[in-house]
């Protein structure tokens, strides 16, 4: 039987601001729409962060026995400097200062976005459409919403009315916006914009002649406005109604607020049943920026080769270290927060490596159903990652105790134990044990070859050598064990 037939998943769902149970619209399949990166440079840390948020989504509904189709898109057209429409298609722009073509950033940003996620492990989406490859699709959006009457066209650009839409629908029901405050709120049109209201925007772009990426369209040559590839591509691969909607916070407004529009009104249904959003990445304190320095890539985490941080983190440490805060959660990305991570998860994986050498008993004094049904309530509460990683680490201690023979497990219970550790370390939480096992062997090769010094030292009864090899490897964090069958050491 599938899991999510006993698991109740809630999601806290943006637009009704409350945890919901999760009931897809047709059982046993989940589709998922994820806002994918614009690709005119590479792949922002926030980003990542969302991206593996979205991607313990997409393995915890595959655990659970989903069918999951998600799709992610890439935007490599029509992404304007800023959100005002106004200013030049991001990747143009690149294009133009490089002086390549359009394409060639769009490849080349595309193969960092991949490489990095892939680095970080996470799992490719089951669709990854562009926003080039349905124009003719935004193009028969626009027409169905210039028939409508909510769009109105000026100069060869198509501007959505959202004053119009606002008399009917609510325009700021996902991000809790009231048209009338902006209104007050905005200044007057400095004359220079066509639009007839500030808070349109813009569904189709007139081109000038510097504009690279253009199509031709009933509006005359141009390109297609940002919010609307969206709208395009995930009722096309999804439905005019789809399960989940996700994205990063700072997408709330205004893109997922006209997507929205402009779904509601070229099909009249509410098009997403829960909008989830991941909250935002800072780097020590600071909103990242290039500009102050305070910036770095995933990719310099990964090599060492920043100012920011005093050593390189596997990309595991990475992930298990941004896993650690719930998604809805700001995450501050410090080096201290790293490397305390970076602990906690060596000590958690080395556990857990020892589970093929644990005895088994008659008796378990872990009720192993409890401890499991744990997990999954961790992750059924809104994806509760860092609760779950809290049951890991208890399953962890729990593994040291029963090497030592201090706790006892049964044999069905072991295999029980192993499966659900695997199924949520490797499979759900998508970490790897790419940790520097060189270096543990190492270690372990040297306090085998110190242990062997001191057993000569003891032989020669020579005890303060002996205890100094000790203590030494104490202050270490390095404990000693002497028992009848040798010495044998723990890490703490
Ligand atoms: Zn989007």
């Amino acid at each position: 039987m599938e899991l999510y037939k006993t698991n109740q998943l809630k999601i806290y769902n943006s637009l009704s601001k409350t945890k919901e149970d999760f009931k897809p619209i047709v059982e046993g399949n989940v589709g998922m729409y994820v806002c994918g990166p614009t690709v005119y440079s590479n792949v922002h840390l926030g980003n990542v962060r969302t991206f593996m948020s979205f991607d313990l989504v997409f393995r915890y509904l595959k655990h659970l026995g989903y069918k999951v189709r998600y799709v992610r898109n890439i935007t490599d057209a029509g992404h304007l400097e800023n959100d005002a429409d106004e200013g030049e298609d991001r990747i143009a722009k690149k294009a133009r200062l490089e002086q390549i073509e359009p394409m060639e950033i769009v490849q080349r940003y595309t193969v960092d976005f991949h490489q990095t996620l892939q680095t970080i492990n996470n799992l490719p989406p089951s669709i990854e459409p562009t926003a080039t490859g349905h124009i003719v699709e935004q193009i028969e959006i626009i027409k169905d919403i210039l028939e409508k009457g909510l769009a109105y066209e000026i100069n060869g650009s198509v501007y959505f009315d959202v004053l119009k839409y606002n008399e009917t629908e609510h325009y700021g029901i996902l991000s809790g916006r009231n048209i009338e405050d902006s209104i007050h709120n905005t200044r007057e049109l400095d004359g220079q914009s066509e639009k007839k209201n500030p808070q349109d925007f813009a569904l189709w772009k007139k081109a000038d002649e510097r504009h690279i990426m253009r199509w031709p369209s009933p509006w005359g040559v141009g390109f297609p406005g940002w919010h609307l590839e969206c709208t395009a591509m995930s009722t096309k691969y999804l439905g005019e109604t789809f399960d989940i909607h996700g994205g990063g916070l700072d997408l709330k407004f205004p893109h997922h607020e006209c997507e929205i529009a402009q779904s509601k009104v070229k099909n009249n249904v509410k098009p997403v049943n829960y909008w989830m959003h991941a909250n935002m990445l800072i780097l020590n304190g600071q909103k990242m920026a290039k500009s102050t320095g305070n910036y770095i890539l995933p990719n310099e985490i990964f090599s060492g080769e920043n100012t920011i941080l005093s050593k390189a983190f596997t990309p595991s440490a990475t992930r298990f270290f941004m896993l650690q805060a719930h998604y809805r959660s700001v995450l501050d990305f410090t080096g201290a927060g790293l490397e305390a991570s970076e602990r906690g998860f060596i000590k958690m994986m080395e556990a857990f490596n020892k589970l093929d050498s644990v005895a088994t008993s008659q008796t378990s004094s872990l009720n192993i159903s409890d401890w499991k049904q744990k997990c999954y309530d961790s992750l059924n509460d809104d994806f509760n990652s860092p609760i779950l990683i809290a049951n890991l680490f208890e399953a962890a201690k729990y593994v040291n105790l029963l090497v030592d023979k201090k706790e006892t497990i049964t044999q069905l219970d072991l295999n029980e134990f192993k499966t659900t550790i695997h199924s949520f370390v490797y499979d759900v939480l998508g970490l790897q044990n790419d940790l520097q096992s060189d270096s543990s062997e190492k270690i372990a090769g040297v306090v085998e070859m110190l242990i062997k010094m001191r057993n000569k030292a003891r032989d020669n009864k020579n005890w303060a050598l002996s205890d100094e090899i000790r203590d030494e490897l104490a202050s270490l964090g390095i404990q000693l064990k002497d028992g009848k069958d040798g010495t044998t050491f723990s890490v703490n």
